[in-house]
């Protein structure tokens, strides 16, 4: 098979062009209608989301980094008070830990799943312990029984990241629930390659309690419930009217875009099952994975040769991500000298994320598994 293919890790523009009819007049309608900020379309938006997460309140905001940092200031916590995370994910999941002057506990994940190890969150509880994140890394819920028994007999709260995993359920006590609404609050983001992206920036926080709600929808506005009457410190954070527009025409695919992932991934498992220098992603119990990544590892050593191989056969792959965040010289102070969460760090060493989108074809995914599968 000769390669005039032109393979992408991610297809915004394709995605665009196949839902063009649906997207532009929302867009021209924003752009003509002069409400740039807090238009109806927001108030439409979070409605319908929180219809689809079955949730009682979405609280739309500026990105996925401030619904997090939203998120922690709404508990209300002392400095010094600790938040438990994962030490396998992006930045954003802990460093407004430290923005608020709170501590940020990392702990090291599964080595199946890539997800928060409950076992190692158990360990990690202190008295000053008040709060957990788990991550739910790559479209794949964490090990939310466990988490929520942990929270629930420590009085922890516990603050979902569901920034990649926007769309899947999980089967709680046999009810089926989306992430984002299992702990007290989720969070999640609308960037462009997420499950469901935006234009630009966006984000949210979900919440089935009132009065964190309150709270939340205080903080995104400068703290004030009342335009000019400030109650507390706050953020500017908003969901800007356009990208709102975005959101309302494509939240009716999402599940689509997510089946469209999961065929993807069902022809990746498939042909790369028999490769033995692969170890292909776990799926933990009670967990529906919407891969928005796709990330196999690659042990022995050869990471970065497949990663090369495949970039001179016009595949585009991506290691996420290549440190822990234990390692990050920005959580040095938190984290004790030589501190060692050595599942993570294998893991980081051996990751790489194939290309996964919504517009991935049938003939690319062959060629990607042909190639992968002549590596030696
Ligand atoms: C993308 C992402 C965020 C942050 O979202 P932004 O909208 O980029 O601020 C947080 N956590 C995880 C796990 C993410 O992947």
């Amino acid at each position: 098979m000769s390669n005039t293919l032109n393979i992408q890790m991610v297809d915004l523009v394709g995605q665009y062009h196949r839902l063009k009819k649906d997207i532009e007049p929302a867009m021209e309608k924003v752009v003509g209608g002069g409400q740039y900020i807090n238009g109806p379309e927001v108030h439409v938006f979070s409605g319908e989301l929180e219809r689809y997460l079955d949730v009682k309140h979405v609280i739309p905001c500026g990105n996925g980094t401030d619904a997090l940092q939203a998120a922690l200031m709404a508990l209300d916590l002392q400095p010094g008070d600790e938040v438990i995370s994962s030490t396998f994910s992006f930045i954003a999941s802990v460093e407004a830990v430290a923005l608020l002057g709170l501590k940020p506990v990392l702990v090291d994940v599964d080595p199946a799943t890539y997800n928060i190890d409950p076992a190692s969150v158990r360990d990690a509880i202190s008295e000053r312990t008040k709060a957990i994140i788990p991550v739910h890394l790559f479209g794949q819920g964490s090990a939310m029984n466990d988490i929520m028994q942990i929270a629930w007999e420590n009085d922890l709260f516990v603050i979902e990241d569901a920034a990649q995993s926007l769309g899947a359920h999980f089967s709680m006590d046999g009810n089926k629930m989306k992430l984002g609404t299992i702990g007290h609050i989720g969070c999640t983001s609308f960037f462009p390659t997420k499950n469901l992206g935006c234009y630009g920036d966006g984000g949210a926080c979900f919440t089935n309690d009132d009065d964190i709600a309150e709270k939340l929808r205080m903080i995104v506005n400068h703290g004030a419930r009342k335009k000019y009457f400030n109650e507390r410190v706050g953020l500017n954070s908003r969901l800007d009217t356009l990208q709102a527009a975005v959101l309302n025409a494509k939240l009716g695919h999402l599940d689509d875009f997510i089946d469209r992932r999961r065929r993807a991934a069902a022809i990746y498992f498939e042909a790369l099952k028999d490769v033995p220098f692969l170890r292909l992603p776990g799926q933990g119990r009670g967990v529906d994975h919407t891969f928005n990544q796709f990330t196999v590892r690659v042990p022995g050593g050869q990471r970065d040769k497949l990663k090369k191989y495949l970039n001179e056969n016009g595949i585009p792959s991506m290691i996420y991500y290549p440190l822990p965040l234990h390692r990050q010289p920005v959580f040095a102070p938190y984290c004790r000298n030589g501190m060692s969460l050595p599942v993570a760090e294998m893991i980081c060493s051996e990751v790489l994320s194939l290309p996964m989108h919504t517009e991935l074809t049938e003939e690319e995914l062959l060629y990607i598994t042909q190639k992968i599968k002549q590596f030696s």
